[in-house]
């Protein structure tokens, strides 16, 4: 089966780069997402790909202990810099090129964020980690993957997750749950459905963006996302359930 995007943004959380421990970055897990990611760069699908950094730091964790929220919020974005350098370590090793951009300049380790030499390095098949979420307090990594995707013109954000999609009840609890096949953006707004936080859902909405929230855990869930494959739940369509 043909591919059916062609320049996607892959939203990971710092979670899932931590895999089984209770903090930090497994190399094992960050490894096995990396040769996913890999497989599909080599089909020729521009991929970027924006991390978190909830596996070393939160902000809103550091403010309720009483820091200063902004502050806070600026060493959650540079806790996703560690996480975009460890996936670029992992991709390169497993032979793609990769470059990461920091919305926080930091020349030594990473480019600065430059939207057009990002769409170029896509153009040439180079993977491209936006780390350092937005540059901006009081936003999250969910909210820059919707911005960044719009900026790249990409047509899907992936948003990477534990479970198989967005259900009309607790899967864990009904036996009966359905998982929604696609869904409309007001839908997820009206019902806080938490796919995204809805900062990031308006900001797909507005831009007709469309996100595609699928288990990472599945092996290969993210080439069978991209060849058209019914899995996860599309929010941007009407609302339907498996
Ligand atoms: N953050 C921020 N601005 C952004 C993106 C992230 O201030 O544009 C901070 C915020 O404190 C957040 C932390 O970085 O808690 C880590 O990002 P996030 O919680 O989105 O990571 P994830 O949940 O995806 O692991």
């Amino acid at each position: 089966m043909g591919n059916t995007y062609q320049r996607v943004l892959l939203k990971l959380s710092g979670e899932a780069l931590m895999g089984s421990l209770p903090y930090g970055i497994d190399p094992a897990v960050v490894q096995q997402v990396a040769e996913e990611i890999a497989d599909v760069a080599r089909q020729g699908i521009q991929i970027a790909v924006v991390v978190g950094g909830g596996n070393i730091f939160r902000g809103v964790k550091g403010a309720s202990a009483g820091m200063d929220r902004a502050t806070a919020d600026y060493i959650g974005m540079i806790a996703t810099v560690m996480n975009a350098m460890t996936l670029q370590d992992c991709l390169e090793r497993s032979g793609i090129p990769t470059r990461v951009q920091s919305a926080i300049p930091m020349q030594q380790v990473a480019e600065p964020y430059i939207r057009r030499r990002a769409i170029r390095h896509l153009e040439k098949g180079r993977v491209v980690i936006f780390g350092a979420g937005s540059g901006n307090p009081f936003f999250t990594t969910d909210t820059t993957a919707a911005l960044r995707a719009a900026e790249i013109d990409a047509e899907v954000i992936l948003k990477a997750t534990k479970v198989d999609g967005v259900y009309d009840s607790d899967p864990k609890i009904n036996p009966d749950a359905k998982r929604f096949q696609t869904l409309t953006y007001s839908h997820v707004l009206a019902h806080d459905l938490g796919v995204m936080d809805s900062t990031a859902i308006a900001l797909c909405k507005d831009n007709n963006l469309p996100i595609l929230v699928f288990n990472l855990s599945v092996p290969n869930n993210i080439r069978r996302a991209l060849t058209g494959e019914s899995i996860g739940t599309l929010v941007g369509g009407s609302c339907e359930v498996s």
